[in-house]
């Protein structure tokens, strides 16, 4: 789910005097308002519903282009949203975006053929649809396909409808942009016509951006020629109204300084929590991992006792970040907005299809602080648009330039892991970028993201606590100007040096506002939600499993062993339990080393540890090799329907284990590699092989 749904829909329903509309019976209650702005409540809109009609939606808001997304970490949507604008100002279309989890599908077949659907498709872990496309994906992957008026796959019910794909992937998975090939292949055989090539872009080669930018102008070029449209010069159009509103106080009751919703806003958290709604979680305890000065890796324990949240073995807990005061404060310097960032704004959209991403009014400070992704990688298209803002003559030619050449802009700004303020500053000088309108930062920029954290404790032995293993993110590059500081591991490094009373919290000069918006994180809490996974260990514990886990792709492992001898203690009978751990040397990144001897005490011969260490000795043992130096044996746990599970590093680890898995089925099973290949993809067909990578 985004966390953005519905609210300037209704806002706009609201103003237009729009008689509420229940196809589904889709209330504000059932989904979650996401910001519940004063605004919308003290009208009485909560009851509003919505329509999930989109012929009808974009008659009435007069669009000829539909831009659908299927998101789940926020590029799909981004991607979306860049393709709409650039519909609009280069060919003069219509163009709304669309969250797919919005609209009903029946009625695709009185789609007007002199209208546009784009669909924008994220494929998520193993080839599965992203949550806010599961209907979508469902009603048409379904056998017995039919539309409104009856009419079934035989009659080309879409022969109307024109459409463009583009899909994200990750060349890394076995299912590699599975929705976007599906879905194309699901239209057009029921008749709709594509334009343009069905577009792929690969985040496992890091090629994402360059795919879509190498992708869109032939597409573009095919739109306007069946379409009949020129292309003109493209001009920015504004997307929100920002308006300032001088005579507010950022104190004022009803300004948002970071809440997320206006639960949060009234200062009384209320369930249920999920991802439009996060429990602010005390942080019941907080350690260093590592002994070793210059890396970080967290161990917390996150109190969700009184919340209604649960959680299960496996699952994922969402982190929902803060930036860094010093990337806030370059950010609002660099755009001339430092000494008006406790400014109250009112942000809106200027279209009733446009969703402000953040609850308003609020303060420039807020939107940034809590709001934007603003330290993430540059897109190049971004620095083209920019360009037109540049404060002077010659750093616009600049920017044209790396907005125009591919290899350029990666030696200038990709490779040197620039962020966007961090890039201005450079390019200008500190010359601030005053004529940047704020409404293209709010388009431009990805809303922050909370991410995503393997579960490791275990659901059995402390369902109250959530255990999270993280390792903190710092990257520096020779030749680059900073260090790059990950957004969430940093800001959770912050919180357990201010737990621990360390008289120099912020070694790193981040600055964060540790204590949330209008004080209501103080005590040390974190905004979280939980997602429910797939990856599970057995229900019968007798069942061997296998588990491989270096780094911290050891988290889940540390829950799956844990519950295991909690139910070896508790006298069940408990099967095999074999992890594979690797790191770099025992004496420093050995994560919890000590607890592993107590899971063998309660586990005994039962638990097996093998480890490798990458810098320990002469050579670099990883865990693929003691994979192989114990070849037989999993093959033999394999053949007695052992469980095999892989975590972590899924650009090259995860992918080589499989390969490996594959020829050792071969070799002592004595079959071909193919048939190795095949006993591999039947075992992960039937969950008995499981991936939780990242
Ligand atoms: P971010 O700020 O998001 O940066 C992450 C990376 O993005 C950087 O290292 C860099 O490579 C790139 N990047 C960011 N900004 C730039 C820039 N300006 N230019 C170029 N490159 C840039 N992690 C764990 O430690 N433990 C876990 O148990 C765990 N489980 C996970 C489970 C799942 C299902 C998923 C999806 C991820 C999991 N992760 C886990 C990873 C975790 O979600 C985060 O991605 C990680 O902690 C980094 O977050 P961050 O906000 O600190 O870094």
């Amino acid at each position: 789910a985004q966390l953005d749904t519905l609210d300037i829909i209704v806002l706009a329903a609201l103003l237009l005097g729009t008689v509420a509309y229940f196809t589904k019976g889709t209330y504000w209650a059932v989904y979650g308002d996401p910001y519940g702005n004063s605004l919308q409540t003290s009208n009485g809109a909560a009851k509003a519903g919505k329509s999930r009609n989109i012929i009808e939606k974009m008659e009435e808001s007069d669009k000829n282009c539909v831009v659908f997304y299927g998101s789940q970490t926020g590029t799909a949507e981004d991607y979306a949203s860049r393709i709409a604008k650039e519909g609009h100002s280069r060919f003069g279309l219509n163009t709304m975006v669309a969250d797919l989890e919005d609209y009903d599908y029946e009625n695709l077949d009185k789609f007007p053929d002199d209208k546009l659907a784009v669909f924008v498709l994220a494929t998520y872990g193993e080839g599965e649809p992203t949550d806010n496309a599961v209907e979508f994906y469902e009603f048409f992957g379904s056998e017995d396909i039919t539309f409104s008026e009856g009419a079934s796959a035989q009659d080309k019910p879409l022969s109307n409808l024109k459409y463009v794909a583009f899909g994200l992937g990750n060349n890394t998975y076995e299912h590699y942009n599975s929705m976007v090939r599906n879905v194309d292949g699901y239209l057009t055989k029921l008749g709709a016509t594509r334009l343009g090539a069905a577009g792929e872009g690969d985040d496992g080669a890091g090629t994402m951006e360059e795919d879509f930018l190498a992708w869109k102008e032939p597409m573009w070029a095919d739109v306007a020629e069946k379409m009949g449209l020129e292309e003109r010069e493209a001009v920015y159009e504004a997307v929100f109204e920002v308006s300032e509103k001088p005579d507010m106080d950022a104190d004022a009751d009803e300004v948002y300084l970071g809440e997320p919703n206006k639960n949060h806003l009234e200062g009384t958290q209320k369930g249920p929590f999920n991802a439009n709604n996060p429990f602010i979680a005390p942080i019941a305890e907080s350690s260093e991992l590592f002994n070793t000065k210059d890396r970080n890796c967290l161990h917390m324990e996150i109190d969700i006792a009184g919340s209604k949240l649960s959680y299960t073995t496996g699952d994922h807990i969402a982190v929902w970040p803060t930036n860094a005061g010093k990337e806030v404060d370059r950010f609002l310097t660099i755009l001339g907005l430092a000494s008006k960032r406790h400014t109250v704004i009112a942000v809106k959209g200027l279209d009733s299809t446009a969703k402000v991403p953040f609850p308003s009014p609020t303060t420039y400070d807020a939107a940034v602080r809590y709001h934007m992704e603003i330290c993430a990688p540059i897109s190049r298209q971004f620095v083209s648009i920019l360009a037109q803002f540049a404060p002077n003559d010659d750093v616009k030619a600049e920017m044209v330039k790396l907005g125009s050449e591919k290899d350029y802009f990666h030696d200038k700004v990709a490779d040197r892991n620039l962020n966007l303020a961090q890039l201005l500053e450079i390019l200008s000088n500190n010359e601030p970028w005053e004529k940047i309108p704020f409404s293209l930062m709010i388009e431009g920029l990805l809303k922050i993201q909370p991410r995503y954290y393997s579960i490791s404790s275990s659901s059995l032995v402390q369902k109250d606590k959530i255990s999270v293993t993280a390792v903190v993110e710092s990257v520096s590059k020779p030749g680059a100007p900073h260090v790059l500081k990950g957004v969430t591991t940093n800001y959770l490094l912050a919180l357990k040096q201010k737990q621990h009373g360390d008289p120099n919290p912020d070694p790193n000069g981040l600055n964060y506002a540790i204590t949330g918006p209008r004080n209501k994180y103080d005590g040390i809490h974190v905004p979280v939600h939980v997602r429910h996974s797939n990856f599970k260990l057995p229900s019968d514990p007798s069942k061997p499993i296998i588990m491989v886990g270096p780094g911290t792709g050891v988290a889940p492992f540390r829950a799956f062993v844990q519950e295991r001898a909690a139910q070896a203690k508790a006298g069940q009978s408990v099967g095999k339990t074999v992890l594979f751990f690797g790191c770099r040397n025992k004496a420093e990144d050995f994560l919890y080393q000590h607890e592993w001897d107590q899971y063998k005490k309660d586990l005994g011969d039962n638990f097996v540890l093998h480890t490798a260490f990458s810098r320990d000795g002469p050579k670099k043992v990883y865990v693929q090799h003691q994979i192989e130096d114990n070849a037989e044996e999993v093959n033999k746990l394999l053949e007695e329907k052992a469980y095999f599970y892989v975590c972590g590093d899924a650009a090259n680890m995860a992918r080589e284990v499989n390969t490996l898995l594959s020829k050792i089925i071969s070799k002592y099973r004595n079959v071909s590699e193919t048939k190795g290949e095949e006993i591999v993809k039947a075992m992960r067909a039937s969950n008995q092989y499981q991936e939780d990578v990242w």
